[in-house]
Formats: C-alpha cells, sequence, structure tokens
C-alpha cells in the first residue's frame, strides 16, 4: 500500500510531498516526481503537516470512562436531569449501574437537589448514581441504598449519608464506589476505544500512559487488553504504559511475569514505572517543603515515606526499569531527588523522569539539569494554576511551572494528564508559547515562555523521546512511521492568538487516516 501526501506544508522541512508505504515513510521531496504504483494521493492544498502529536502523560482509560459515562454537565434544570437520566437508563445493561456525572443544581432555574424519591421514581431496580460537579456529594437511589448496605442515617470516617433523601458525602462516596460493579474487559475495550477516537481528534497519536490502577484494581486486565488490541491491530494511537501498582507485592508479580520497559510490540510497549508521590496544588495536598502560605497549618502530604518510595525504585531499578514520579510540591521533588541519585546512572540512560514539574527550588531545577532528568510537563495546567499558585506557595513560584529552564536543559515533553485537562494540544502549545490563562485574567512569569518551535517539538519529537520511541516517532523523516496530523494553518507563521483558531484537518496513523474534521 503506497500513498502520497502532497502540496504539504512540511514542519521544519522545505520540502512539500511525503511517499507513504506499508505505515512508514519512504520518502520526502520536492516537487512532481513520476511516482507509479501510487494506491492514494492526499492533496492537502498548502496545509501543515507536522508529525502525530504525543501527549506524553495521561490516563487514557479513565478517558474513556469519563467520556462513556452521562454528562449532566452544563443543565439547567431539575427536570431536564430527571428527563435525561429517564432516557438515558433505557441503555444500562443488565447488572450494571446508572451513573451520571457532573450536575450543578446552583445553576438551576430553581436551584432544587434531585432526591433519592425523584430517582425510585424512575427506577428502583437499576441502582442510580449521579454525581456533583464538585466531585464531594452525590445523590442516589434506594437500590444503591440497598447494594451498600445502608438502612440509616450514617456518619463515620469523615463522610456522612442522608439516608432519607439519599445523599452522600465526602468519603461516604468511596463505599458507594467500591460497591459498584467493577469494569469487564469490554468495557475496558470500550474506554480504550472511545478514547483513542477523541485523542485523534486532537490530532493526538501517542500518549505515554498511566492505567493500571485507574478504573481496575490490578494492572492484568489492562495490561492484557492493550497487549490484545494492539496485536489484533485494534488501536489508532501507540502507547508507553507508565505502570503503576498499589503494592511492592503486585509490581514483584508483574516483573516475575516478565514484563518491564521495552516489552510489547510497534504499538503497546510496557515503559517506566510510575509513581505518585504527593496531591495536588489545588487541594493543597502537594507536598511543600514549608507550609502553605494561605493555609500554615499544612505542607500537603506524602502517599508513601521515603524507605517506601525507595524500595519501589530500587525493585524497578534491579530490573533495568527506570522510575517516573508524580511529584508536584518541593517537597516532594526533594524526596525524588534524593532517591533517584541513589539509584539512577550518569546521565541518565534509562529515562528515570518527574511528572509535572510545578512547585520548584533552583537548586532543585539545578540538580534535574544535572542529572538529566525527564520532565513531563503540562502546560495546560498554567490556564487554572497561574490564577492562585503564587498565593498558595509564596516565594518558590518565582521558580515554579519553569518550563523554559527545563526545556533548555534536558528533554522534557509536554501533555495533557487527561483527563485531568483535555487532552487539547493546541491549547497547549498557546499556553506554553503565552503562559496567559485563557479563561481567567493571570498568567505566569513569560521569561519561562517556549517559543512555538519549542511548543510543538514538546509535543512530537520530545514527547516521542519520552515515550521510548525517539528512533521510529516525532519526526518526518525517511524511515520513521507514518503518524501525522494536518492543521488548517502553520503554527510558525501566525500570532499566538491564532493558534487558538487552529483546526485538526487530518490525523493519519499507521499511513491510515483515523480522524477527518
Ligand atoms: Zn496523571
Amino acid at each position: 500500500m503506497r500513498k502520497l501526501i502532497k502540496n504539504a506544508t512540511i514542519y521544519k522541512s522545505s520540502m512539500d510531498s511525503i511517499l507513504i508505504e506499508d505505515g512508514r515513510i519512504l520518502e520526502v521531496f520536492q516537487g512532481d516526481k513520476n511516482l507509479e504504483n501510487i494506491d492514494e494521493v492526499i492533496d492537502v492544498k498548502g496545509a501543515f503537516v507536522l508529525p502525530g502529536f504525543i501527549d506524553s502523560h495521561l490516563h487514557t482509560l479513565n478517558l474513556g470512562y469519563y467520556l462513556s459515562n452521562v454528562s449532566l454537565i452544563g443543565i439547567t434544570s431539575l427536570k431536564r436531569l430527571l428527563e435525561i437520566v429517564k432516557e438515558k437508563i433505557a441503555q444500562v445493561k443488565e447488572g450494571k449501574w446508572f451513573y451520571a456525572r457532573g450536575f450543578n443544581e446552583s445553576i438551576f432555574e430553581e436551584p432544587k437537589l434531585p432526591t433519592k424519591q425523584m430517582l425510585d421514581e424512575i427506577s428502583k431496580d437499576i441502582p442510580i448514581v449521579l454525581s456533583r460537579a464538585c466531585g464531594h456529594m452525590m445523590v442516589v437511589n434506594s437500590k444503591v441504598l440497598e447494594l451498600c448496605g445502608v438502612t440509616d442515617d450514617e456518619e463515620k470516617d469523615g463522610g456522612r449519608i442522608d439516608y432519607e433523601n439519599g445523599f452522600a458525602y465526602e468519603y461516604a462516596l468511596e463505599d458507594i464506589k467500591a460497591h459498584m460493579p467493577s469494569p469487564t474487559r469490554e468495557d475496558l475495550i470500550l474506554y480504550l476505544q472511545e478514547a483513542m477516537h477523541y485523542l485523534n481528534q486532537f490530532g493526538i497519536t501517542g500518549v505515554g500512559s498511566d492505567d493500571f490502577i485507574s478504573v481496575t484494581e490490578n494492572w492484568e486486565l489492562p495490561l492484557d487488553v492493550f497487549l490484545q488490541q494492539s496485536y489484533q491491530h485494534k488501536m489508532s494511537i501507540r502507547m508507553n504504559e507508565q505502570c503503576e501498582f498499589h503494592t511492592l507485592e503486585e509490581f514483584a508479580k508483574f516483573l516475575d511475569e516478565g514484563y518491564t520497559t521495552g516489552v510489547g510490540n510497534e504499538i503497546f510497549q510496557v515503559g517506566p514505572l510510575k509513581m505518585i508521590v504527593d496531591g495536588s496544588l489545588g487541594a493543597r495536598t502537594a507536598y511543600l517543603s514549608k507550609p502553605y502560605e494561605d493555609a500554615k497549618e499544612t505542607r500537603g502530604m506524602l502517599c508513601y515515606s521515603e524507605e517506601e518510595f525507595a524500595r519501589f525504585v530500587e525493585l524497578a531499578s534491579n530490573y533495568n526499569m527506570p522510575t517516573i514520579s508524580h511529584a508536584i510540591g518541593d517537597g516532594a521533588v526533594d524526596v525524588v531527588l534524593d532517591t533517584y541519585e541513589e539509584y539512577m546512572l550518569e546521565n541518565n540512560p534509562l529515562g528515570y523522569g518527574l511528572v509535572h514539574c510545578q512547585i520548584m527550588r533552583r537548586d532543585q531545577i539545578d540538580r534535574i539539569l544535572k542529572h538529566k532528568l525527564y520532565c513531563y510537563i503540562q502546560s495546560l495546567f498554567i490556564n487554572g494554576d497561574a490564577v492562585f499558585y503564587e498565593k498558595r506557595v509564596g516565594d518558590t513560584a518565582r521558580t515554579s511551572y519553569p518550563f523554559a529552564s527545563l526545556y533548555r536543559g534536558t528533554t522534557t515533553g509536554n501533555g495533557s494528564d487527561a483527563p485531568v485537562e483535555i487532552p487539547d494540544v493546541l491549547k497547549g502549545i498557546y499556553l506554553a508559547v503565552t503562559r496567559k490563562s485563557i479563561d481567567f485574567d493571570a498568567m505566569m512569569d513569560a521569561s519561562e515562555c517556549l517559543t512555538i518551535e519549542e511548543a510543538i517539538d514538546s509535543y512530537t519529537v520530545n514527547a516521542a523521546k519520552l515515550i521510548g520511541r525517539e528512533e521510529d516517532l516525532g519526526k518526518i523523516q525517511e524511515g520513521y512511521l507514518a503518524d501525522l496530523v494536518v492543521l488548517d494553518k502553520d503554527l510558525t507563521k501566525i500570532e499566538p492568538k491564532e493558534i487558538l483558531d487552529t483546526k485538526v484537518v487530518l490525523t493519519l496513523f499507521d499511513g491510515e487516516v483515523v480522524y477527518q474534521a
């Protein structure tokens, strides 16, 4: 199968045509050539062609789960909300629960909450859960309370249930979630497919993805689904799995069965060990080296003791598996750097990394650059965090989100952490280049802005390196895989604000069109 893309404005190239054979780039050349045996010609009429975008850190299955849930976001009346539940509940399969998320009664015409009685009128047999937009409250029907063994008001462990109205708050939500049926193989395939179609719309053809314990309790089923779907060529993104585990025993079992970094195929590969070391800045759970400026009683929290964390990193290093760590606060970054220095080799040949790279001090930036740690940044976070990060971390704000410093000193790739953020690459590029919030009147230090080429490379060639694919992804070059994105504007020739009006016209994966506007 030979395919020709012609009349292209190719990123970082003076050529205008790309010849693809069996999913790989055979030749990049200029002008009319007498080519024989071409099965298909795609004339992109001068459009901008780049390597397919790579999102270096997100949660594919979690994104698919989120997309496949019924959304109640933006509904402005209780009547409409109940109509939607009535409509959609017909699609619930035997043995499953009805789950919908995102309602917000404060934007209803009349701010009245749905109740257990209202949901019981829709169904007394199918468990119904409606999750409030904030994620801290749910309304459920009688069936849910019955299955959870709740027979009266309850108050325990920082959670509360109002039996009469079917309201559940805070920790009680975990109890309810624990009773929901766990996803089956078919569910995981559906989440994967939904997420991939969605990602292709943003021009994404590759991801570093953290999935093992996001929608399931364990790594076995997701891993099996990824391997099966990739061997059967049913995927439209390449995936490097960032392997997360609940316990050291589970991780040891994974290694015992022969899995380690690099195992897989051209589409799916096992990536690094992924650790979550602290919480988030939004919830003030990111672990700082000193108290929060706007909440002096807390420094946030560590998810592991330093010893526990070191045991994971050590075990991984015994199997030549690098570790990448979610560390948002500078206190957590200290723990990560101290531990990495014990186990990683000089110049970081395996690719140990730091995910998020938000709150950090100058001495830490220097250490990261010295060791050539891989940095997984999310410029999309600037949009919301610019509003409050200074109030929260005080002086450390001056050296925080140091994307240009990291980019210019070590391998730095971009991503969305979806479903935390919508994986909109063009928005991410805009925020990396401007550091100006789109939705709020706020910005971050302009000296850390990336150039447009750096921002594009953070989603292509650099992200390819972070997901272990610098040899065959992230460039439009002979021998590279034909994962490509076509945009309606040349990003290198427009004003930053026009980046937000730029559209993905076409996404190609393995030489095949997987999205067309
Ligand atoms: Zn994440």
